[in-house]
This record gives structure tokens, C-alpha cells and sequence, in this order.
């Protein structure tokens, strides 16, 4: 089914709030309903979902963990995420609905990742993103923990821009949290510190990666992982002289129409594996 992107979802997420006042006008106060579904997604979406969760495995992104998640394409309210498990294995059966609380629709005893949160907090304050990963990449992860910016090498990474924030858990959670955005409360503290970068580097953890959709936001973490191995072994040559603002700017709306190419490919690749 074709929907208008602009309006489509939204009316029908309009249908969805009102169906989920209904049936909470009908419980006791206090007790919460469970989120209204938006429907089945479209069958290319989930297919999609699957091969982003294979292909960031296959290069190297996600191990055992990280995940990825798109907005639903009938509902901006809700979004797609699998269940807890490693990537690599996920299926069709395995995805499931949320809502921006990521309060699953219907989890028929299926667990939950740990940090949704950053999926779903991001989504309400990001109305231009459309698909997020959450990963911990080893090559990214001294760029979170040093003082060194992960900025663009060449024009592969040019959406890095003037370079990736870095989100300080301790900001928001004191100084001794498990590390993980287990809540609701955190997932919105690392939306804010985020802004509207389309990469942000998590302290003592991973990474985040938002795009305006599943094929791009998959190239951005691929791409960020590959910028960061790079900028490391630039930085034993000598002082590197990374993308101006103004090439990075220019080169990253070039490369965002080239998505295509390499998703084609790793996806072949990833899919031929199972
Ligand atoms: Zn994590």
C-alpha cells in the first residue's frame, strides 16, 4: 500500500490516539493501555528491517549487540524494532511494535532491548529521522572516550560534518550507572545532547546513528566505524587536515543520493549468508 508521507501517517496515528483514549477511558485509573497497533507494516519495510539488522552485523557494527529500528510507515507514533537478540538472527517474527515510550504494542512474552529508550525518545524529538542504529562499534569507541573528535576523513564520511558530539552519561545519570540508556529519562537527555546530528558518540559505550531512512542510516554507521579506523591511523602519520565544514556540507547531500550502490551490495552479501 502507497501512503502520502506527509499526511498519511499522521492520520492515521490521529485514529490510533483516539482508539488508545477509548480503550483507556474504559480501565481504571491509573492502569495503563497498552498501545494501540498501527497495523501491519508494509512487507518491503520489514524485509528491509531484517537486512539492516544482517548487513550491520556482516560489516562489522553490531556484534551480539546493537540494534536498529525504523519509524512504522503508517504510523509516525510508532516504530519497528526487533526483539532481544543478536542481529544477525533476526526474522520477520522477530520485529516488533512500539510506541514513542517504547511501550511494545504486543509482546506475546517477547523481551524487550534494554535501550529502547534511545530509539523511541529520539523519535519524538527528531520528526526528520526515520531509522536509528545503536551500536557499539570497537573502531568509534576511543573517539567517545578521549578527547579527540571523530570528523570526517574523506567524503565517504562528510555527513560527520564538523564532527560527532559526544554524550557524557554522567550528565544525566549520576556517576555510577550501568551505562546503559535503560530509561526514559536518559533516552531523552541523549535526544537533547544529539541535536540534529545524524551521529553522536556515547561515552564508555557506542554510538548513535539517525537518517531519514533504514538505507541510510545503515551507511552512516557503517560509514562512521570505517571514518574512525581511518582517523586513527591518519592521527599516528601526523596532523590530518579533515574535510572543511563547507566540503563536508557539499559532499554529504552528494553522497546521500548514493545510498543505493553500496546497500544493494552488502545486502547481497549479508543475505547470502543465511
Ligand atoms: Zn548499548
Amino acid at each position: 500500500m502507497s501512503i502520502c508521507l506527509c499526511c498519511g501517517p499522521a492520520l492515521l496515528g490521529r485514529r490510533g490516539l483516539l482508539a488508545a483514549a477509548v480503550a483507556a477511558a474504559a480501565l481504571p485509573s491509573g492502569v495503563r493501555a497498552a498501545p494501540v497497533s498501527a497495523g501491519p507494516a508494509e512487507g518491503t519495510l520489514l524485509d528491509d528491517l531484517v537486512a539492516a539488522n544482517r548487513i550491520l552485523y556482516d560489516q562489522g557494527v553490531v556484534d551480539g549487540f546493537g540494534h536498529v529500528s525504523v519509524r512504522h510507515d503508517k504510523d509516525p507514533n510508532r516504530y519497528l524494532l526487533a526483539r532481544s537478540m543478536a542481529p544477525v538472527l533476526v526474522t520477520r517474527d522477530d520485529i516488533m511494535e512500539y510506541d514513542l515510550d517504547s511501550v511494545p504494542v504486543d509482546p506475546r512474552g517477547r523481551t524487550s532491548y534494554l535501550e529502547r529508550f534511545i530509539h523511541g525518545e529520539l523519535y519524538k524529538v527528531r520528526p526528520d529521522v526515520i531509522a536509528i542504529v545503536h551500536s557499539h562499534s570497537p573502531a568509534v569507541i576511543p573517539f567517545a572516550d578521549t578527547k579527540v573528535a571523530l570528523r570526517p576523513m574523506n567524503h565517504m564520511s562528510s555527513f560527520l560534518g564538523t564532527g560527532a558530539p559526544v554524550f557524557d552519561i554522567r550528565d544525566a545519570g549520576g556517576p555510577a550507572t550501568d551505562m546503559l540508556i535503560r530509561n526514559p529519562s536518559l533516552g531523552h537527555a541523549l535526544a537533547e545532547a544529539m541535536g540534529d546530528h545524524p551521529v553522536m558518540l556515547m561515552r564508555g559505550h557506542g554510538s548513535v546513528a539517525a537518517a531519514q531512512s533504514l538505507h541510510h542510516v545503515v551507511y552512516r554507521a557503517v560509514y562512521t566505524e570505517v571514518n574512525a579506523r581511518m582517523e586513527a591511523e591518519a592521527l599516528r602519520l601526523g596532523p590530518v587536515t579533515f574535510l572543511s565544514p563547507e566540503e563536508a556540507a557539499a559532499a554529504s547531500k552528494t553522497v546521500d543520493t548514493l545510498v543505493e550502490r553500496p546497500w544493494a551490495m552488502w545486502k547481497q552479501h549479508a543475505m547470502g549468508k543465511s
